[in-house]
């Protein structure tokens, strides 16, 4: 998959912080459709669904088919994909009534990331604070 040809991210492989990827992790489970979700779209790329526990009156996850644990992982290769996770919140958040979206991906524990597979968060539908906690 070409991304800006001559221009990638430098490196094709994964970056020093990739994460250790653990198939029975709850978001491959949904994936497998061994546990439920609420799902919202899902296309040969990506499945988006609400997030069990919101935190924002609108609060959908999307995510990869692709086995990747977190941003780390992802090369130029994604860079696709990764455009794709964005555009697919997007039209989600809007078909959902909300034009305004904060679009957040946590990578690494320390970071908030709780889930290794990768994903993007969609809040809305609440005034949210700037500098996040
Ligand atoms: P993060 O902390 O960035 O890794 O985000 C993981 C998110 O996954 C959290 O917001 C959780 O509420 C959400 N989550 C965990 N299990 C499920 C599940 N079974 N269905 C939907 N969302 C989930």
């Amino acid at each position: 998959m070409a991304y800006f040809p001559g221009r990638g991210v430098r490196g094709a492989g994964p970056l020093p912080t990739a994460l250790a990827y653990d198939p029975s992790n709850v978001f491959a489970r949904i994936l497998r459709r061994e546990i439920p979700a609420r799902l919202l779209h899902e296309d040969e790329h990506c499945v988006a669904f609400h997030d069990v526990a919101p935190q924002a009156p609108l609060h959908v996850l999307v995510i990869p088919r692709k086995a990747l644990a977190g941003l780390g992982d992802a090369g130029s290769d994604d860079a696709v994909l990764l455009g794709h996770l964005l555009l697919v919140g997007r039209a989600v958040a809007e078909r959902l009534g909300h034009p305004s979206a904060r679009y957040i991906v946590n990578h690494g524990a320390p970071s908030g990331q709780s889930v290794f597979h990768l994903h993007v968060h969609v809040l809305a539908g609440r005034p949210l604070a700037w500098p996040p906690g």
